[in-house]
């Protein structure tokens, strides 16, 4: 199989790299190898080169929610001409190639708790994702015209926030659990005696580790096209304010912890419902949360100390 990764140098592509094996030819399309996918004709010229029976469209410009509000308008305005070249790519292609596209749970309307996939444009995302989130909502819109018009295969899935090795080291480019793991390692190594969180800890995240986010993306290639998007959910959440408890035991970090309330919080609550999930995957599995953490606290120590 020939795979090209788009994005294959970032968060999720190092870790899908990782995991490929031998028998398939895999081409990392992403802007540190010199690669841009905002750029149609140079995308185009190498895509054909390469024909790739299957795409895994990993390329995104995102990162918290911080990030997201302050650079909306490059937010949307990158992704969304990354994802209409892909596609426009795709379908000149002499074969077809077969696109799975990761979306993330922050284009599920943003007073939902529950994410059930049925009613995910029930309603606007939450105010401080919506760069992005409709960044990813325009993916799905593009994907299903480009079934309609060309036949082109698509899989969407829904992934809730990520976190885990190969993520960035920039606390403000990661999503909370990442960015909480870097600045209290920086608090430990200190000596501070208080950690800030962002907010007041209640907002509710489902997550899911990055060796498992690659793993399900591959594990899809082998499946038949799933249009209509599939959470890839475990039904179980965990406030902000709990999480910075498990990472401050697994860290072993003695200093207190502090609420910054003059930021703002994000979405209250997003946790993505199960069921449609496991009549498909079963029980597939996924790493225990607090070895995934653990894993991602020496991950950290290694790159960031
Ligand atoms: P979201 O799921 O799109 O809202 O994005 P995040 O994962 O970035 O943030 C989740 C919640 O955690 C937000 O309410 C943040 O304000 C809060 N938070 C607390 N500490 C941190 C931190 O160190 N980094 C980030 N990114 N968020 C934090």
């Amino acid at each position: 199989m020939r795979l090209l990764v788009t994005g294959g140098s970032g968060f999720i592509g190092r870790n899908l790299l990782k995991q490929v094996d031998s028998s398939c030819e895999v081409f990392d399309f992403s802007r540190s190898k010199g690669h841009d996918l905002r750029n149609f004709k140079e995308s185009y010229d190498t895509i054909r080169e390469f024909a790739p029976d299957c795409i895994i469209n990993l390329a995104s410009n995102g990162g918290s929610l911080h990030y997201v509000s302050s650079f909306a308008a490059n937010v949307i305005h990158d992704n969304v001409r990354m994802y209409v070249n892909l596609y426009e790519v795709a379908r000149l292609l002499d074969k077809i190639p077969f696109i799975v596209n990761p979306i993330s749970n922050c284009a599920y309307p943003g007073n939902t708790s529950i994410q059930k996939e049925d009613e995910w444009l029930n309603g606007p995302p939450h105010e401080s994702v919506h760069p992005f989130a409709n960044a990813k909502r325009t993916l799905y819109a593009i994907s299903r015209c480009y079934a309609k018009q060309y036949g082109v295969k698509t899989t969407n899935l829904i992934f809730p926030n990520a976190f885990g090795v190969e993520d960035s080291t920039d606390p403000n480019h990661t999503h909370a659990m990442g960015g909480m793991i870097i600045r209290m390692l920086k608090a430990k190594r200190n000596g501070d005696h208080e950690f800030e969180v962002w907010g007041t800890g209640n907002p509710v995240r489902e997550w899911i580790y990055s060796e498992d986010f690659a793993k399900y993306l591959l594990s899809s290639l082998a499946m038949p096209p799933l249009l209509e998007p599939v959470n890839i959910a475990q039904g179980r959440g965990y406030a902000i304010k709990e999480s910075v408890e498990i990472i401050k035991e697994l860290m072993g970090y003695e200093g207190n912890i502090v609420f910054n309330t003059k930021y703002k919080d994000g979405d209250p609550v997003k946790v993505l419902d199960a069921t449609k999930f496991t009549s498909i995957w079963g029980d597939y599995g996924f790493t225990d949360h607090r070895e995934a953490i653990q894993k991602t606290i020496r991950y950290y120590e290694l790159c960031c100390l």
